[in-house]
């Protein structure tokens, strides 16, 4: 049964907003961000946090479980698609629960999966209510223009909750790096003026009708990293909670547990095709999937991959995992040179086909 899986993927995007977060007035611009090349020298390129990542990975899940491809149990949160989670509808209103770990893993996949944060309601503070995150705040985080303000007044809550204590947290099984520029490859930046024009205007109104604003589009070659914990999907922390003779406690019955590792799994497949922004409408990225890496574990946790932003990370990846019989290293690469004991694949989908033969009953699960 597969345990851990790590990716690490390089691909081109062309004229995509992926972040575009800076609002002044009606200019909005794309998140740039300072890192340094391989020579030590300070470079500046258009990027994308790993929160956002997170939350299209979140985006995806939902959207294949939702469209009924993985019987998976949800939260209404996470069934709406919001930030307030685990969260279910009482008198017509989103609010977010508290309850014990295991009965919210055991109602939802996702807050099983990608964590979540519920901070103590004290006194006559709405600061749990305003904060209603988990710990990757990203659905808050992408996809909107104003998301600035946003975020601002999120964090003010936080800290207001922070103060307050936090009664209960679940880390994400899923982590992301930011999606950054591969070294050595120029990165562009262009901002072009759009017009929205009403069609409900006479002609004397015609020019006031118009809403002009510009947007930045980047384009580039870009890396990110990632890693699913798949060994403690369904599962709870026995530090936490219980106190039988094991390190992880099963909560939800084996097929459910199979369906949201598979859910989870799909995600990426669908991420590597560019469904990574909140402009996918009109700007769906110009995507191609050029390297994609995948080291997978059916024994236990694995070190991170060394990201494809550097030249030689196939081999350092490869000279960082452990031994064949801990791990199994699969790459789709085009024609580039790739070291003993990687097993190179001709499609993407055969990588998915090996992972998705791992993931089978190993006998385990609550109540099988
Ligand atoms: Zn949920």
């Amino acid at each position: 049964m597969l345990k851990f899986v790590t990716f690490a993927v390089k691909l081109q995007l062309n004229v995509h907003d992926l972040n575009n977060e800076a609002v002044a007035g009606n200019v909005m611009d794309i998140r740039m961000i300072e890192f340094l090349n391989e020579a030590g020298e300070k470079q500046e390129a258009p990027a994308v946090s790993g929160r956002m990542l997170k939350h299209w990975h979140y985006e995806a899940m939902r959207s294949l479980i939702l469209n009924g491809v993985y019987n998976v149990s949800l939260c209404d949160g996470c069934k709406a698609g919001e930030p307030i989670r685990p969260a279910k509808i009482s008198s017509n209103k989103l609010q977010q629960i508290s309850e014990k770990e295991s009965k919210i893993i055991e109602s939802c996949g996702i807050c099983d999966i990608h964590g979540y944060l519920i901070a103590k309601k004290q006194g006559k503070s709405e600061a749990r209510d305003e904060l209603g995150e988990g710990d990757n705040s990203s659905e808050n985080e992408a996809p909107d223009n104003d998301g600035k303000d946003k975020s601002k007044k999120r964090n003010q809550t936080k800290s207001k909750a922070d103060e307050q204590g936090i009664s209960a947290r679940r880390s994400s099984r899923a982590m992301f790096s930011w999606l950054m520029p591969v070294l050595g490859v120029a990165s562009t930046v262009k901002q072009v003026i759009h017009s929205r024009v009403s069609q409900q205007r006479s002609e004397a109104e015609e020019n006031a009708s118009q809403m002009i604003f510009s947007k930045s589009y980047a384009s580039g070659i870009y890396a990110f990293v990632s890693a699913l914990d798949v060994e403690r999907i369904g599962r709870v922390d026995l530090a936490l909670e219980g106190n039988a003779n094991k390190y992880q406690r099963d909560v939800v019955k084996s097929g459910q547990r199979i369906n949201r590792i598979k859910a989870a799994l799909e995600a990426y497949r669908l991420m590597l095709s560019g469904q990574i922004g909140a402009s996918l409408s009109h700007a769906l990225p110009h995507c191609t999937p050029t390297e994609v890496l995948v080291v997978c574990s059916e024994e236990g946790p694995l070190p991170f991959p060394v990201s494809p932003m550097y030249s030689d990370y196939i081999a350092k990846t490869a000279g960082l995992m452990p031994a064949a019989e801990r791990s199994k290293i699969f790459l789709y690469s085009g024609n580039k040179k790739y070291p003993d004991g990687v097993e190179k694949k001709e499609k993407i989908d055969e990588i998915f086909e090996e992972l998705a033969n791992m993931v089978k009953s190993d006998g385990t699960g609550a109540g099988i």
